[in-house]
């Protein structure tokens, strides 16, 4: 049986496989997953794990809660991650790490690093890592919010060479397959545009996790401009998985980009939130192309928010129009004190000095963030 030559995949599975009937964790599901990922080790394939299902495992220890209470969903996520790793660990005979991941972990460069070493370090000792959302810390501000979303950046993160979402249908379909008898199964999507999330429709009603198929869309985005080639398959079937171990394609394959973005442009783009605005007028504009033009302290009429150095921000002109994502390398304080330089001379002669206010600044797709 031939297999496909990936050095690294990230597989995730969601909720609805983990607890179907939210009664705990049932291995139903879990086995033929498991099996495909022994089998992706034996051929050589490094395997990452993200499991959602914490809440879902744990809704049944908290019979009267009542659904809209957040400080009980996090008590559900943190009693049903330790039986949902408990659940996972024991279909394996070698060890596996849990990792749990929030956004503001993973827009911090540093910690962002640090996360891809902790996962290159569980992967040379062959320890699987399972990765979730750490639920019970998070606040709106520093939720992913979605496993398909957590998925695609942990995908960037550990330099994988394929992305497989499982779903509950078998891929991503022209409408709706469960409203319309002659909805058409997509076996390709070349470029995600507008019509592909089109397709996709809205978030996923009912379900037993948060993801519908529009954030695995924004996962597969994520995933190929970062060079990942990236599935939506049907994670409820076993024929799924033996058609990826011999190299065929079970339900929709996104193809990676063929100039994947460098991993630093990648991860301003898809990963990190921009933690203060510059407004400019001037002629800084978004015809600047890979830091071909570079902004001057003259041009700053104000500085939002607190940022230090190295964090993202967010430049804008003044009627709100989005210029540019970068990293700046001042303070918001220290751009705040050269903006309102009386006399220019003296703020570029510190620029001069000091170097460029940003870097790595990415100008493409602003508007839909
Ligand atoms: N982190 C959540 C959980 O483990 C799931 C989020 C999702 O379903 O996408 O229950």
């Amino acid at each position: 049986m031939s297999h496909p030559n990936w050095k690294r995949v990230v597989i995730k599975v969601g909720s609805a496989l983990i607890s179907p009937n939210k009664q705990g964790c049932s291995s139903h599901y879990l086995l033929s997953i498991a099996q495909f990922i022994v089998r992706c080790r034996a051929n050589g394939t490094q395997v990452v794990l993200v499991s959602s299902g914490s809440v879902a495992a744990g809704a049944h220890l908290f019979p009267d809660h009542e659904k809209s209470n957040i400080a009980v969903k996090k008590a559900m996520a943190a009693a049903g991650q330790t039986e949902m790793i408990a659940t996972w660990d024991r279909l394996f005979d070698f060890p596996s790490a849990q990792m749990l991941l929030t956004h503001a972990d993973l827009r911090d460069r540093e910690r962002y690093v640090s996360i891809r070493e902790t996962i290159f370090s569980l992967l040379e000792h062959n320890v699987l890592p399972i990765v979730n959302e750490n639920d019970t810390v998070t606040t709106d501000k520093l939720k992913v919010g979605d496993n398909d979303n957590l998925s695609a950046m942990v995908a960037a993160a550990a330099d994988a060479d394929a992305l497989i979402i499982c779903s509950d249908i078998d891929g991503l379909y022209n409408k709706n397959p469960h409203d319309h008898d002659d909805a058409e199964l997509l076996k390709k999507v070349d470029t995600i545009d507008a019509s592909i999330y089109a397709m996709a429709g809205g978030a996923a009603e009912g379900g037993v996790g948060t993801g519908g198929m529009r954030t695995k869309i924004e996962a597969a985005e994520k995933a190929v401009s970062h060079g990942i080639d990236t599935y939506i398959i049907n994670g409820f079937t076993e024929l799924s998985f033996n058609m990826l171990l011999a190299g065929k394609n079970p339900g929709t394959h996104f193809s990676p980009y063929d100039k994947p973005m460098l991993e630093n442009v990648h991860w301003m783009r898809h990963t990190s939130n921009a933690q203060g605005e510059v407004i400019v007028e001037g002629d800084f504009d978004s015809s600047l192309e890979n830091d071909s033009e570079q902004l001057t302290s003259s041009e700053i009429v104000d500085v939002k928010g607190e940022f230090s150095v190295g964090d993202t921000i967010l430049v804008r002109k003044a009627d709100g129009t989005k210029l540019v994502k970068a990293k700046s390398n001042y303070s918001s304080c220290l751009l705040n004190f050269i903006a309102n330089q009386e006399n220019d001379d003296f703020a570029s002669e510190f620029e001069d000095k000091t170097g460029p206010i940003i870097s790595d600044q990415h100008v493409a797709n602003l508007e839909k963030e």
